[in-house]
């Protein structure tokens, strides 16, 4: 059994996927959130990343990957390329460290 997440703010266990925000600072070190921790921390105007698994952030990424699919179609630019594989591993990551351990 994994040891569960604990929240950035509270520092109490995120009991279920529902309420796990997962956040990154650079695409190096992610943070978790309670939804409600992170929530509030917004508002109060905390810096903590954008939220990596959310619906907005899984359309965002689509969004991305097809323009970059679209430049790098027209302009072959290699740095295209590293977008075009990158990004879904690095969504992948995010589902496979801290969303497939739950459960339910
Ligand atoms: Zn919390």
């Amino acid at each position: 059994m994994q040891e569960p997440f604990k929240c950035y703010i509270c520092n109490k266990d995120i009991q279920s996927r529902k309420d796990l925000v997962v956040t990154n600072r650079a695409f190096s070190r992610f943070l978790t959130f309670h939804e409600d921790c992170y929530k509030k921390a917004l508002r109060a105007g905390n810096l903590l990343g954008r939220p990596a698994n959310s619906r907005t952030a899984d359309i965002g990424l689509v969004i991305i990957w097809l323009a970059a699919l679209a430049f790098f179609i027209y302009t072959r630019k290699l740095v295209l390329l590293l977008v075009l594989l990158g990004s879904p591993i690095y969504r992948f990551i995010v589902w496979y460290r801290f969303e497939r351990p739950f459960k339910a």
